[in-house]
């Protein structure tokens, strides 16, 4: 079993193939549902695997921190603890450290920070994430990379993408190889495409699986991302998984699979589906809003989720409104069933050689509203 990506089609820079991993196949492109702590928020395995999802992410800084690393090693790995036998990938916990740690201190070697959880001292280096990751036996690694803050200065942004180059090398070499496991190294130099193609360079010469983009969504606006991806995407390897990390809306989606991109994660349909916003074929709504509350009709009439065949806007609403657990589960079902069928519908048309077309349909279709 040899990790590795195969493409199958390719229309204009966007492109449809396979994930081949110890823990089975990946259809790309592909949006993984974000588990944060072992769970993707308000669903059961098994529904996660109803959506379609092949793959989800878990988060090295939360698990961590509770239940720990040492236990879920005893349970067999994450795959065992939360009965997801398909592919995991885990994230380094960089990004949790910068966005939710108390008290943190950054130094060479690496992060020092107090648990939001109950203001317990922890570490984490590249060696100790890699580690962590792999008692987790996360099918996907990703190397400790420093979190560049936005905004910053055109220097700050410089030399925390060289000390995050420093990190994936020290990553790599932390990181233990078997067949059918990879470790991804993260792109990063902010919107500034020179940094961008550097950052490239330092990764390919330490050599990874696959490449991840990171350091976007983080409040340039979508222009800028795609600006970004425009220059970065052409300098990574071409039979090689990429992917962009904590992305993003369905807009966000076709315009990044339109350049390139083969994997998503984001915890937006899952947040949003517990807010009562739903995203459907034609944009999103929220189910908060009065106009539901007679409406007999379906959240979304071309949906096969367990909310959009079964139940109506009406009870959907009334759920919300009655603050029933019930709202947020059916939500989340629909909401990530969505990203799945736009995911599908986007490699279709990649195989098809239609992609331009159907992409400017799956946009029209949003513009138009929702009719409901
Ligand atoms: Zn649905």
């Amino acid at each position: 079993m040899t990790f590795g990506w195969t493409e199958a089609a390719a229309d204009g820079a966007a492109r449809a193939g396979t994930l081949d991993t110890a823990h089975g196949p990946v259809a790309t492109p592909v949006f993984m549902p974000v588990g944060t702590a072992g769970t993707v928020k308000a669903m059961t395995a098994d529904q996660v695997r109803t959506t379609g999802a092949s793959i989800v992410l878990g988060n090295t800084y939360h698990l961590m921190l509770r239940p720990g690393a040492d236990r879920i090693e005893r349970f067999g790995g994450l795959h065992k603890f939360m009965d997801w036998p398909g592919p995991i990938l885990t994230d380094s916990g960089g990004f949790q450290v910068m966005s939710l740690s108390a008290l943190r201190t950054l130094d060479e070697d690496g992060v020092t920070f107090r648990s939001h959880l109950d203001g317990s001292a922890h570490r984490l280096t590249p060696e100790i994430a890699t580690e962590i990751q792999h008692k987790l036996d996360a099918t996907i690694t990703m190397a400790f990379d420093e979190c560049t803050k936005f905004p910053a200065t055109a220097d700050e942004v410089r030399s925390s993408m060289e000390r995050s180059m420093r990190w994936a090398g020290r990553s790599r070499a932390a990181f233990v190889a078997r067949p059918g496991y990879a470790q991804f190294g993260i792109v990063q130099g902010g919107v500034d495409p020179e940094l961008r193609a550097r950052s490239v360079a330092a990764l390919l010469d330490i050599g990874f699986e696959g490449y991840a983009v990171g350091g976007l969504a983080v409040g340039e606006g979508q222009a800028a991302m795609f600006a970004t991806l425009d220059a970065t995407v052409p300098h990574l390897p071409r039979d090689q998984p990429r992917y962009l990390m904590g992305v993003g809306t369905p807009d966000d989606l076709v315009g990044a699979v339109a350049r390139g991109i083969d994997m998503f994660d984001c915890v937006m349909p899952t947040r949003a589906g517990r807010t009562a916003r739903a995203y459907t074929r034609h944009g999103t709504l929220n189910l908060r809003n009065a106009r539901h509350q007679e409406n007999q009709g379906p959240l979304d009439p071309a949906c096969r989720c367990t909310a959009c065949t079964r139940h109506s806007r009406a009870y959907l609403h009334h759920l919300f409104r009655a603050n029933e657990m019930l709202g947020p589960m059916l939500l989340t079902q629909h909401n990530i069933t969505y990203y799945q069928d736009l995911m599908r519908g986007l490699r279709n048309a990649i195989c098809s050689g239609t992609f331009e077309t159907h992409a400017a349909e799956t946009r029209a279709s949003w513009a138009a509203g929702d009719l409901g």
